[in-house]
Parts: C-alpha cells; structure tokens; sequence
C-alpha cells in the first residue's frame, strides 16, 4: 500500500544523523562568519531567491521560473565573487595552524565573552593623545572578524598599556598612520587601512580618518574610537553612527556598556542620542 509520499523515505540511520549534525555544525559557522556584516543580508536575499524559485517552480509559472532559473545557474559563481572576503576568512579559519587555535575558533563562545576588553589604558591614552592634538584611530572586534583588515597593516599581538598606544600614535612613530586594531583584549596590529564610508550625509568637517572609522563600523560590528588631530575631540562610532566630542566620562562609559555587551545592545541604538550622523 504507497499513498502519494511513501513513508519508507523516512528511514534513517546514523549516517543521515552525522549528515544533519554536519550541515548544522556548517550552517553554523557559516552564520558566525557573517553575523553582524551585511555579508547576511545578501545571504538571506539569496536563500528568499531560492525559495521563491522553488515556489514558482512547484506551482509550474514557466515565465518566473526559466528567468529565476538563470539566477540560480550561475549562483554558485556569483555567490564566491560576492562572498570572496567571507570565503577567504572561512578557509582561513579550517587551516589554522594549531588544533588548540582550532578548538577556539569553532567555539560556542562568543570573543566578547572570552576576553572581556579593560578599557582603562585606552580612555587615559584617548585623553592624553586628545590633549597633544595627536590623531588616532582605535577599533575593538566584537563579533565580526577583522582579521582582513588586520592583515593591511603591521601584526603586533601586543599588551593592551597606556604607553604603547601613545607610542603607536606619537607622530613620529612609524607606526602612526592608519588604524590600531584589538581583539580579544590585545593590539593585534597597527597601520591598518579600513574602507572609507561613501555615505553622503557625512558632514564635510569630518576627513579620511572619521571616513574610515565610519566605513567599518558600516560594514562590521566593530566599535571605533577616534581622536581628531585637528581639534583634539574625542568620538565613537557603531553601526555607521558617530558619537561626536564625548567627554572623557562618557567616552569610558560608552565603551565600557558596548564592548562587554557585544551585539546585545543593538537594541539600545535607538535611544542613543547621535550628534553628527
Ligand atoms: P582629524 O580630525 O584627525 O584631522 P580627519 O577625519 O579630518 O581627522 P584626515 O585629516 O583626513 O581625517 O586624517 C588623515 C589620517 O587618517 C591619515 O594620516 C591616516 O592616519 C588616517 N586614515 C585615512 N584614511 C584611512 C583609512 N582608509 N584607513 C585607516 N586610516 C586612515
Ligand atoms: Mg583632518
């Protein structure tokens, strides 16, 4: 006796189980890699194009289907051009060198949560830099990897200290130029370029530097803190928004509530009070 879905499909041994264990341990990952970058949204956008082909094509709408189609046969080849940098992290990440670094970067923890960033040194080198008119530009990785943009600049894996971050932004210092990035409470690497933020209703007083940091914040979760050379002000920025002449108290609290929070606090975006953009 077989009704029109025969039951017998349904049987299913240890080897489906590992399958599904697997696609779900990559679907994971693949999801970890681009959270918090707007990597997902093209994700989601294609998975809607795929069910919606799948929905036309069920229903037997030849027209959508056969000009649908044509988008999924070439999905595989516009989908590695549009997901190169995610694709590249993602390769980088299974090659790791060590089986430790492994294990760690196919955790269940969240960086925010292992190493919880002090951020005492970096408030104290903020003031002291916004005192001697001394430019800077400071990134914290929270959920997104910034590996990428770590890889533009000189690698350091250096001590969070005071002094260090002044000598990397003192004038003189070869170092000086472009963006300090940490994660996992460390300076991973210094000099490093970011993307420049296109976005028009950037007020014109706001140079390369505010650019910059607006243009990760843009296309990452990372929290950018930037001291302006030409008047000394002290800025945050997340989510493309800047938080423009922080007082130094705020500028601790804002970084203290954000970096120990992690994506937890998209949902206080909203009552944050923005004085540029
Ligand atoms: P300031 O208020 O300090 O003058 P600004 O926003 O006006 O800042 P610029 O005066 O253009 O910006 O700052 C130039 C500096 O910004 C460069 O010397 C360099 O250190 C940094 N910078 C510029 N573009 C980038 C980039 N794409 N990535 C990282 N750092 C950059
Ligand atoms: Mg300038």
């Amino acid at each position: 006796m077989s009704g029109p879905f025969p039951i017998n499909f349904l049987r299913f041994g240890w080897i489906d189980a590992a399958d599904v264990l697997l696609v779900t341990v990559l679907l994971y990952q693949l999801y970890k890699l681009l959270r918090g970058s707007v990597a997902l949204n093209v994700a989601l956008g294609l998975i809607s194009l795929y069910l919606l082909y799948l929905v036309v094509k069920a229903t037997g709408m030849e027209l959508l289907t056969k000009i649908l189609g044509q988008f999924m046969s070439v999905g595989v080849l516009a989908s590695i051009i549009l997901f190169q940098q995610e694709i590249r992290r993602f390769l980088l990440n299974v090659g790791k060198a060590t089986a430790l670094e492994r294990m760690r970067g196919w955790s269940w923890r969240r960086p925010s949560e292992e190493a919880p960033v002090a951020v005492g040194p970096f408030v104290e080198a903020a003031k002291s830099l916004s005192n001697k008119l001394t430019g800077a530009l400071i990134c914290f990785s929270q959920v997104s990897d910034l590996s990428t943009f770590a890889d533009s600049g000189d690698r350091l894996d250096a001590e969070v200290s005071k002094r260090l971050l002044l000598s990397i932004f003192n004038k003189t210092s070869p170092l000086h130029d472009g963006a300090v990035i940490i994660t996992g409470g460390r300076i991973r690497a210094a000099r490093c370029i970011l993307p420049v933020s296109e976005n028009p209703d950037v007020p014109a007083a706001l140079g390369l530097r505010h650019r910059a940091a607006i243009g990760l914040s843009e296309i990452t979760d990372a929290v950018v803190l930037v001291v302006s050379e030409e008047t000394g002000a002290m800025s945050l920025v997340r989510h493309g928004v800047v938080y423009r002449n922080l007082p130094t108290a705020e500028l601790r609290a804002r970084l203290n509530e954000w970096l120990l929070s992690g994506l937890a606090t998209g949902s206080a975006r909203m009552a944050d009070q923005p004085s540029a953009i």
